[in-house]
């Protein structure tokens, strides 16, 4: 009897002591975790150490509490997500817009068929379309010829057009009617007044 009663009071103990240990390492492991994950989720120092301590203290309401009020996004989740708005906005800003009507235009497209902007060029080894700036072709490498002289030879037919829209229409007649106008009307007043 006194031996079993030994052996049990030592089981016991054995059985209280490991309990104690798993207890104690679950509270450790749960109050590092949460340290990590808050660190994972805010850059805020002080936020971390108030996590832990609250995991510290509380136990598992505490965790539960801290799973409540933890900041939804990890900082790479965040991260990840604003790379995504970025490039969303990028691809809208890539939307091919021409330069010369600000028309949603096509990215296969060589010219502008509202308002004739040459858009791109193609290559002259390969004929893949190419910015007009590029000195080069992407694809087979190939030199380019001078971007101003394809500029200027391909819209020859577009640029009479343009050239003789644009200057006889808004830049002599109105130089010439705005001052002229106001100095007759002036002079009628001035003239009519005395008589
Ligand atoms: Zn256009
Ligand atoms: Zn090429």
């Amino acid at each position: 009897m006194p031996i079993d009663i030994s052996a049990l009071s030592e089981t016991v103990l054995w059985t209280v002591t490991f309990v104690g240990a798993f207890l104690a390492a679950l509270w450790l492991s749960l109050v590092i975790w949460t340290f990590r994950d808050m660190r994972a989720r805010s850059r805020d120092i002080l936020a971390q150490v108030m996590a832990a301590l609250v995991v510290a203290v509380l136990l598992l309401p505490g965790l539960l509490i801290y799973l409540i009020l933890r900041p939804p996004k990890t900082l790479a989740e965040q991260y990840e997500q604003s790379l995504e708005e970025e490039a969303l906005l990028q691809e809208i800003e890539e939307r091919r817009v021409c330069p010369g009507c600000n028309r949603q235009v096509d990215e296969a497209w060589q010219i502008c068929p509202n308002c004739l902007t040459r858009l791109k060029k193609p290559c002259v080894s390969c004929e893949r379309l190419i910015d007009l700036a590029w000195t080069v072709c992407p694809y087979c490498a190939t030199t380019q010829p001078a971007p101003e002289a394809t500029v200027y030879e391909k819209p020859e037919f577009m640029q009479t057009e343009t050239v003789a829209n644009a200057p006889v229409e808004p830049a002599p007649e109105p130089a010439g009617t705005g001052p002229t106008e106001p100095s007759l009307t002036e002079a009628d007043g001035t003239d009519s007044d005395p008589a």
